[in-house]
């Protein structure tokens, strides 16, 4: 029988929450043969609303699940974790500056951070989900000199769902015969989702797709304002999408990539096309044996270099801001 496996999941009584916990335990995050225990991270005022998530999941007689533990704590939380999933966040809210936003998130993540590197497992890796994700996983990974940089890591698998979905409905393809999509940057409104290395059943998306007015035009921007044309659709943000793009970036990170293909996450830049080293930025990886590699040797034309360096540009910003305020 094998050890469970330590997920940590912050934010547990959220929307996202809701929407995720019962997938990783029953095997969806790392496999249906890895038994799991989950500790669930809240603020005081979020602890008994998990308590209640924690007793539907204990009435689904999970048979991979060997344990809850609820926790205000983060050194209780991450002690021995081997997956975090940082959800929990500071949303912005009317008339919030920028500055606030990320103060008020630096209070949370660094904490975080440091709790990660004083008392997690040797092998945790960690994936943050809670917006603004690259910075807030910047500031997380400042706060863990010991854990290997590349371990912390950012979420822009749920935008690089949406851009083969997309994509897959422009060309009538099947969602698996696209391979190779990139999103590159921030996952914010500045992220780039790029076809022009992406395949469709083995031939070139993007000449396939023949038509940069609906790539710049319609493409790009659906893709990137996809999260707030789901707020005004469903009166609430889009928790179950997301949940299921964090439950794909780690079963990909953990399982590997398939052969041929790569995906899409946030990772530390090794000064990788023209990206500062240091920033957590979208890149192309491919995973295996639990270990990811930013994809190598691509051609950027000046349609993807203008807009990757807009979105980079960015994050430079968002961390200069967090450095200023003593965050990194
Ligand atoms: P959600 O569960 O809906 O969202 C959580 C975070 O995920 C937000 O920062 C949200 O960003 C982000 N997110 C990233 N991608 C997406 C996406 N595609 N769609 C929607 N959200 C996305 O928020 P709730 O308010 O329902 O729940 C948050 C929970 O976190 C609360 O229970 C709160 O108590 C808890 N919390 C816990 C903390 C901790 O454990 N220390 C700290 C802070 C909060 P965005 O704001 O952009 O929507």
């Amino acid at each position: 029988t094998r050890t469970p496996v330590n997920v940590t999941v912050t934010g547990a009584a959220g929307q996202i929450g809701y929407a995720l916990l019962f997938r990783i335990a029953s095997g969806h995050l790392l496999g249906s043969d890895v038994p799991v225990k989950l500790r669930l991270l809240e603020i005081p005022q979020g602890l008994k609303a998990a308590e209640g998530t924690a007793m539907e999941l204990d009435d689904c007689a999970f048979p991979l699940l060997r344990g809850i533990e609820i926790t205000d704590d983060p050194d209780v939380a991450f002690d021995g974790a081997n997956v975090a999933l940082l959800v929990g966040a500071r949303p912005r809210t009317k008339g919030m500056e920028r500055g606030d936003l990320l103060a008020a998130n630096g209070g949370i993540f660094k904490p975080q951070g440091k709790a990660i590197n004083d008392h997690a497992a040797d092998d945790i890796k960690v994936l943050v989900v809670g917006n603004p994700a690259n910075t807030n996983a910047l500031i997380a990974r400042s706060a863990a000199p010991d854990v290997p940089a590349e371990r912390f890591t950012a979420m822009t698998r749920l935008d690089h769902n949406r851009a083969i979905s997309q994509l897959a409905a422009k060309t009538g393809a099947a969602v698996s015969d696209i391979k190779r999509l990139t999103i590159w940057g921030n996952h914010s409104a500045t992220q780039y989702p790029d076809i022009f290395h992406a395949e469709i059943a083995g031939k070139n998306a993007a000449e396939t797709v023949n038509d940069e007015t609906w790539l710049a035009d319609t493409f790009i921007p659906t893709v990137a304002k996809r999260g707030a044309a789901i707020i005004e659709a469903r009166g609430a943000s889009s928790a179950a999408s997301a949940a299921n793009a964090a439950i794909d970036h780690v079963y990909t990170w953990v399982n590997g990539t398939a052969e041929g293909d790569w995906t899409s996450m946030g990772v530390v830049s090794d000064g990788s096309y023209g990206v500062a080293e240091g920033l957590i930025s979208s890149f192309p990886v491919t995973t295996k044996g639990g270990a990811y590699e930013i994809v190598q040797g691509l051609e950027i034309n000046d349609f993807s270099r203008t807009r990757i360096d807009a979105s980079v540009k960015e994050l430079a910003d968002e961390r200069d801001a967090v450095r200023e305020l003593g965050l990194i």
